[in-house]
């Protein structure tokens, strides 16, 4: 985001209350019908953001807030400014996923007041030649239809792993570091490597750093156009690469990258607005809408997993003080178990009415029991092959026990890293934790994939680790048998499990496991990796 505008200041409206207010839906109504175009020219998911963005701007409880300030003399520029503010320290309050939606209600309100006082709205600047573009932070207006000719890498320095900067920028492929709070030290006209595999920005490089980054750009673009070829390491053993989706729609996008099914299907991103438990029929709708892009394919879907950076109100709307430790996931869908058994029956429609290979499992396991609660329902309802997502600690140290009743786990390795290292994965003060090369984890992700192996069950990953390129190598060197990530992040991994054997991935991944924390591991890997090629 450019530099916010500076803040209106209170002075007594000039105008009639009337005219004021007629003056501010003009504006929110131009504000919100500019955001839907950039949705539709962006397409994707920024077309869901964008939109979701124009009908925060028309809010009506905003417009009552706004009209409020009006009547009392304020001018509409004051009364936007305002009401918005309240309206987000709100939504900061709640923290998480809706905590990191404040940036986008600011945006909403620097468009409205520019559009008050006649001038552009804020935007992404235009030197003329291709630059990194470092802001404080992206509107996902912006964000969404930056020019990849131009902008050639994105760093923040603020937002967190999920505000929709980062969510955006990993779907559009952007080369991008967010939440870099020392960038803000950079200078205009300062040259920077951006190497956002490690979260790292160079200042004034040395040719030689130059020289490497070339180099890992070149590999980038090559692996960005090689052929879709099925996920193989170097020595032809296959590694299905599949696909994380949220919606039916992105099928066609994960197809064209050469997504060889879907990992994880979060059918809770369908419902997050929804007040009340879908039916049966929306359900199979768009369960039957998936299954049918991946036909004789496996298809992965998750039970609803609410809680925490995902409320669904109609599952847990109950305040909790520590909603990650709480009644979500699986423990949530007991508590209501006519939801569970709707959507089993859902799936178990979709799935006789297409010819998919369809797999369902449950989000945070914590026991064998639960597993076992699990495994039993779903079969209960026909569906042939169900699993567990292994997602905490507990679960992985008792794999060999779960795996004996589950067909198959995945292994969810934002929420496994959250647990193990007891750090809440949405929280910016403690995001270092967030590392899913620290070794514990590996270990864990390891005793997970040993469990698979004891009883000859599949056990995959389904984190946003699998998309790091060679983290991907380690994850198969301890066992994993599928990958699955954002779509976009296919051809990266696709090359570069190409360049090991099975045996080198195993070595890469002992030297990561044999380190002390999570930037050895990662050094370690790398060293070990290198010495493989050279
Ligand atoms: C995970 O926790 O790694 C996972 C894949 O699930 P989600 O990110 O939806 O919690
Ligand atoms: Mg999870």
């Amino acid at each position: 985001m450019a530099d916010p505008l500076p803040a209106p200041s209170d002075v007594p409206s000039t105008l009639t209350p009337d005219e004021e207010l007629a003056r501010v839906r003009e504006a929110v109504a131009a504000v919100a019908r500019e955001l839907e175009e950039r949705g539709s020219k962006a397409g994707g998911l920024a077309r869901d953001v964008l939109e979701a963005q124009a009908m925060m701007a028309e809010d009506p409880t905003l417009d009552t807030e706004v009209s409020t300030r009006v009547n009392a003399g304020k001018t509409g520029e004051y009364a936007v400014h305002e009401a918005f503010a309240s309206f987000r320290d709100t939504l900061a309050a709640m923290g998480g996923y809706l905590g990191e939606r404040a940036a986008d209600l600011d945006d909403v309100a620097q468009r409205v007041i520019a559009r008050l006082r006649g001038l552009p709205a804020p935007g992404v600047p235009d030197p003329g030649h291709p630059f990194v573009l470092v802001a404080k932070d992206l509107a996902p207006a912006d964000t969404a239809l930056l020019d990849l000719d131009q902008v050639l890498a994105l760093v923040t320095t603020d937002g967190g792993p999920t505000s929709h900067t980062a969510i955006l920028a990993r779907e559009k492929s952007i080369v991008a570091i967010v939440g870099a709070a020392a960038a803000k030290d950079l200078v205009d006209g300062q040259t920077v490597i951006v190497d956002a595999a490690k979260g790292v920005v160079t200042v004034d490089p040395t040719e030689d750093e130059r020289a490497q980054a070339q180099n890992r750009a070149d590999a980038r673009a090559a692996a960005a156009s090689a052929p879709l070829t099925p996920g193989a390491l170097k020595d032809g053993s296959a590694v299905p690469l599949l696909a994380n989706l949220g919606k039916p729609g992105g099928a066609a996008e994960a197809v064209e990258l050469g997504a060889e099914g879907v990992g994880l299907f979060r059918t809770e991103f369908l419902f997050l607005s929804a007040t009340q438990a879908p039916t049966v029929d929306e359900q199979t709708a768009s369960y039957t809408e998936l299954l049918k892009a991946f036909p004789g394919k496996k298809v992965v879907v998750r039970a609803l997993d609410a809680g925490a950076d995902k409320p669904l109100a109609f599952l847990n709307d109950a305040h909790e003080d520590n909603p990650a430790l709480g009644l979500r996931g699986l423990r949530a869908l007991r508590a209501s178990e006519d939801i569970l058994r709707e959507q089993l029956t859902a799936l178990a429609n979709a799935d006789a009415a297409t010819d998919a290979d369809l797999w369902v499992m449950a989000p945070m396991v914590a026991t064998v029991e639960e597993a076992d609660y699990f495994v039993a329902l779903a079969k209960e309802y026909g569906i042939k092959t169900a699993g567990v997502m292994v997602e905490v600690p507990s679960s992985a140290i008792q794999a060999k026990r779960i795996l004996q009743i589950a067909d198959f786990a995945s292994i969810g390795t934002n929420d496994l890293t959250q647990y193990t290292l007891a750090a809440d994965r949405l929280l910016g003060s403690v995001a270092s934790y967030q590392d899913p090369w620290h070794p514990a984890v590996l270990e864990l992700i390891k005793m997970t994939a040993d469990g698979g192996k004891t009883n000859g069950k599949p056990v995959g990953i389904c984190g946003e680790a699998a998309a790091d390129p060679l983290l991907a190598v380690v994850l198969v060197g301890l066992g994993a048998t599928t990958l699955s990530m954002a779509p976009t992040a296919l051809a990266d991994v696709r090359a570069s499990l190409l360049q090991y054997t099975r045996e080198d991935a195993e070595r890469i991944a002992a030297a990561a496991l044999a380190a002390d924390d999570a930037a050895s591991a990662r050094s370690a890997a790398q060293a070990a990796a290198e010495n493989l090629a050279g």
